[in-house]
């Protein structure tokens, strides 16, 4: 039932001990199975009939399984894909020194710990700080780079890594995202991307031309998108392995045209243009998608393009 065995049990054995931190973070793809493990974690907390494993029939554990316990707090981004303000942070300072309804301790669950702007994760920071005794904190973060090393430092981390699946392909991760969502809307679009970039690598259309193409795509989430791509591309390239499933011909033309050096550089490129991002740093949607497929050509045929300009 379990896929992640081996945090369950350091959950487990924490709990028995009265050891739980007070502050976790959960690094992984907010994913099902994700979903399913913290649902766990707060029944484990919740249950009235067990210590060291939700009992699964008590009120309170089938409460948390529909994930409408009282004792527990969800703070989202109010989008799919954006960040959570600084106001939904302030507003926990009204709740997390308020007795938990039923249970013991009351969980705070916050989403998108990756996409805090610099003020909000300070407003957190001073909550962690002086957390109140029944209260936990989760938070979650797809991506630990963009966390501010602030708020990691006051948090224990549990990483959830994918399956180590020989014939992975991330582009089935659209199976996670729900449908309609721009998440989901780039993944099926996947091939014609893909198309695109391999035609800029070999000169077949100008990066301007394609930047424009690609411009409704909301900046941060096509980032996520084509992250995911070369760090598909990067592990065909360093530990050979084959890809099947959604555009795996794009995937093996893309790993012929590329080595792992200029893959690694774009993820760089990408993870900094984020963090920019994510910082609520003024940056320009067209000249940042100009430049990201500029380098592109730049990393394959060492030229230099930084004074090349789109009209
Ligand atoms: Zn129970």
């Amino acid at each position: 039932m379990n896929n992640y065995q081996i945090q369950w049990e350091y959950l487990q054995l924490a709990w028995q001990k009265g050891r739980t931190p007070p502050a976790m973070l959960f690094s992984g793809a907010f994913n099902p199975s994700l979903k399913s493990f913290i649902v766990q974690y707060t029944q484990l907390v919740f249950c009235r009939n067990n210590e060291s494993k939700p009992c699964q029939l008590c009120i309170d554990c089938q409460m948390a399984a529909q994930v409408q316990h009282p004792d527990e707090i969800w703070v989202k981004p109010e989008k799919f894909g954006g960040s959570i303000k600084i106001d939904q942070i302030r507003e926990l300072q009204n709740y997390i020194y308020l007795m938990p309804q039923r249970a013991k301790h009351q969980i705070i669950i916050i989403t998108a710990a990756d996409r805090l702007n610099s003020s909000a994760a300070n407003a957190l920071l001073k909550i962690l700080e002086e957390p109140a005794k029944h209260t936990l904190f989760l938070l979650l973060a797809e991506q630990l780079g963009t966390v501010l090393p602030t708020v990691l430092s006051r948090c224990q981390i549990l990483r959830f890594p994918p399956k180590n699946d020989l014939s992975v392909n991330f582009l089935t991760l659209a199976d996670q995202y729900p449908e309609e969502t721009e998440y989901s809307v780039l993944i099926n679009q996947a091939e014609p991307i893909l198309d695109g970039l391999i035609d800029i690598m070999e000169e077949k259309i100008h990066p301007c031309v394609m930047a424009a193409q690609w411009m409704h795509f909301e900046l941060n989430t096509f980032l996520w998108f084509i992250y995911w791509v070369y760090a598909q591309v990067q592990m065909m390239l360093i530990q050979h392995q084959s890809v099947t499933g959604p555009a795996a011909n794009q995937f093996k033309k893309l790993a012929s045209l590329l080595n792992p050096v200029s893959v690694f550089a774009q993820i760089d490129k990408i993870n900094s243009l984020k963090r920019k991002l994510n910082h609520n740093q003024n940056v320009n949607h067209a000249l940042a998608l100009e430049h990201l497929l500029f380098s592109l050509q730049e990393d394959r045929y060492g030229k230099n393009s930084t004074n090349k300009l789109c009209p």
